[in-house]
């Protein structure tokens, strides 16, 4: 089968910037409502900011509602207090990776959050081009990554396929034909020399393109892996809470933010203000769609930049970021200081 669709969501990815900004304000009154209403996590931080759910018009609004903090307001607190369902009606749970407090944390969904995060997954790599005729290799071992390809129509192989040996997952990459292959950036020069050995130029596989996910990568890395692979090197950002956030397209110039998904800020990681589109710093993120564990501007830890409004050759009218340059924590100091430019 064929499909020739151009966008995954052609309504969403390419409505105009007020319509879009329309959109994720409507959207945020509601998740606002719903984590005030059913949230002791969500209604003591509006309290004490003293704001209300009914405050929030507009998506610039946002500015006025307190950050989320991964340590202070996650790790420190019980999952109950960001529950907004019974335990019992959560369907199935994610974790976190624990990069930033030594402890994964669990992420719960319902049913309908499932179903929303499958498609966030499957959008984010029909952005970046894979199509229903790929045969797709997933080593990051995210499960849920497998559900997206399998909702676009893609063929994949099974995360078991190789049996979790890099050995034979090259081997099974080769006989199957595989055409994607998706892994964290710094495992892929890991694959190629592996594959060396095994007497396989990964140059000479029918790898159509490479998608790094889960890791910042540097434009020269990009290049470089690029070179060795033979094939493009697509980005994708993503957070266990709520699937990626945004992915390259084809045109390759940043990475394509899926506002109608989630509100994406800046911010100076050591005084929290907002930063303007162009200006580097934390990204803050505002998952405006899973109702189970609602986070309204959730500090992720990670660094880059939103660049400034333009229009895209691919057709798409929302708006792009840079790659990930790192994690705050690498790029500041303990006291804050800043050690690289912010
Ligand atoms: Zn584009």
């Amino acid at each position: 089968m064929e499909d020739k669709r151009k966008y995954w969501d052609p309504e969403k990815e390419t409505m105009p910037l007020d319509k879009l900004q329309e959109l994720q304000g409507k959207r945020l009154q509601v998740l606002a409502t719903l984590a005030y209403e059913k949230t002791s996590l969500y209604r003591r931080k509006f309290d004490e900011a003293g704001i209300q759910p009914s405050d929030i018009k507009t998506v610039e609004d946002i500015r006025n509602l307190p950050l989320t903090d991964d340590v202070e307001d996650i790790r420190n607190r019980p999952l109950s207090d960001r529950l907004t369902i019974l335990p019992r009606e959560i369907e199935r749970f994610n974790s976190t990776s624990g990069t930033t407090t030594g402890m994964p944390e669990p992420i719960p969904f319902n049913k309908k959050d499932t179903d929303t995060l499958i498609d966030a997954e499957a959008q984010g790599r029909w952005t970046v081009g894979v199509r229903p005729n790929d045969t797709a290799q997933i080593l990051t071992n995210y499960d849920i990554s497998e559900m997206g390809y399998d909702r676009l129509g893609a063929t994949f192989l099974l995360l078991s396929a190789g049996r979790f040996m890099l050995d034979k997952q090259i081997m099974i990459n080769k006989t199957a034909g595989v055409t994607v292959l998706e892994h964290f950036p710094s495992q892929l020069k890991r694959f190629a020399s592996q594959a060396q050995e095994l007497g396989i130029n990964v140059n000479d596989l029918p790898l159509r393109m490479i998608i790094g996910v889960g890791e910042p990568l540097s434009n020269s890395e990009k290049i470089e892996l690029e070179e060795l692979f033979g094939a493009p090197v697509m980005t994708m950002w993503h957070m266990m809470e709520s699937g990626p956030i945004a992915a390259e397209c084809g045109a390759r110039k940043g990475l394509h933010i899926f506002s109608h998904r989630s509100i994406l800020e800046v911010v100076d990681p050591e005084t929290g203000e907002l930063l303007p589109d162009g200006e580097e710093g934390e990204l803050i993120v505002t998952p405006l769609l899973y109702e189970t564990m609602p986070l309204i501007r959730y500090r992720t830890g990670d660094v880059a930049r939103i660049l400034p409004y333009e229009p895209c050759s691919c057709g798409r009218t929302l708006p792009r970021m840079s790659l990930i340059r790192g994690r705050v924590s690498q790029i500041t100091d303990r006291k804050g200081k800043k050690k690289g430019r912010l």
